[in-house]
């Protein structure tokens, strides 16, 4: 399978190193020339559990890329999707799909201004992943891919299940997937957006009654918000998630805090401002979620 991985950062690497290692024909695209050169001098250096390894790949802007894709895999961050699908629009054909696993909602309808979206799949993933410097990507530990067509059961489903399985990205093709995105969009909304307008981790925030009592309340209104437009979250299993993150993942970093420590735009348009956005469309109050998301735009223009 020709795989184009848009937006070659933490995920796209993960992604295309262990692809490639499965036998996929994997080329990555950026934007960002030291981290394309790097690779393209050096090969991509890979710090896995299984261990270090560094694999001969190739990287280029979007104007250099050339040939369509079988499947193109777009993990830039959520602010640069429109950009990101739009310069790769050569290199989507006929029988081309496009594969967001982006965190946040509305990559689907970015996407669709350049790819049919019977041609579209989205979902989820956990797998973790770090840049480490250009040219040089980790991922430590274990996590699980869902992913499903927008519409329809296109045969490819299980030929992109059995790729990434024995590639080692534990895949399902869920046809719940709407579920799952909904799920971990309203934990990001809860977790993510509160750590990182704290300056904290998920242990410090779960340790206060208010820490907890803010975060079940965002919980609540994205499942509201969900029900409203017809996804069926279970609002007590995100319950349990944050739970865990207070207890089980105390020390991490959610990305919207990195973003904001390293000055960097956030996911928040994608994440509490789709939820507050979908909430008004669907007639369901969303307050703390639109306080959060006003809070964390002030914090990004400070
Ligand atoms: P990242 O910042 O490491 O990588 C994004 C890459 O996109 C960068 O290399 C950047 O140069 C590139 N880019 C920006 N604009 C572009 C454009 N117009 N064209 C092509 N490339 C462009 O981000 P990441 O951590 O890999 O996250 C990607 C997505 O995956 C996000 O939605 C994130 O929330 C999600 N996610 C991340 C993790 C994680 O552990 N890192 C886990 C699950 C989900």
């Amino acid at each position: 399978m020709k795989v184009t991985i848009v937006g070659a950062g933490a995920m796209g690497c993960v992604f295309g190193a262990r692809l490639a290692s499965a036998g996929a024909t994997v080329r990555f695209v950026d934007v960002n020339e030291a981290h394309i050169e790097a690779i393209n001098q050096n090969g991509l250096e890979c710090a896995l559990d299984e261990g270090r390894f560094t694999l001969p790949l190739t990287a280029s802007t979007a104007s250099n890329a050339h040939g369509q894709s079988d499947l193109i895999i777009v993990f830039t961050k959520s602010a640069h999707t429109e950009a990101a699908i739009a310069s790769v629009k050569h290199l989507i054909g006929d029988e081309t799909y496009v594969l967001t696993l982006q965190n946040g909602l509305g990559a689907v309808e970015k996407i669709a201004h350049y790819a049919p979206r019977t041609r579209i799949l989205h979902g989820v993933t956990t797998v973790p992943a770090e840049l480490l410097g250009p040219g040089k990507v980790e991922s430590k530990g274990k996590g699980k891919t869902q992913f499903y067509a927008v519409t329809g059961a296109p045969a490819v489903l299980s030929a992109i299940e059995q790729l990434f399985n024995k590639a080692g990205l534990e895949t399902v093709a869920d046809e719940d997937i709407e579920e799952a995105i909904w799920t971990k969009v309203i934990f990001n909304a809860s977790m993510n957006a509160t750590c990182a307008l704290l300056d904290t981790t998920p242990g410090p925030l779960g340790d206060t009654q208010a820490g907890r009592d803010l975060a079940g309340t965002l919980v609540e209104e994205g499942a509201a918000v969900a029900h409203a437009v017809g996804v069926n979250v279970d609002a007590s299993s995100v319950h349990a998630m944050t739970n865990m993150s207070m207890t089980q993942h105390r020390n991490h970093q959610p990305s919207m805090l990195q973003d904001l420590m390293a000055g960097r735009q956030t996911e928040i348009d994608d994440i509490n401002g789709a939820i507050m956005r979908a909430g008004k469309e669907a007639g369901v109050e969303t307050p703390v979620n639109e306080t959060i998301y006003r809070l964390i735009k002030i914090r990004e223009a400070l």
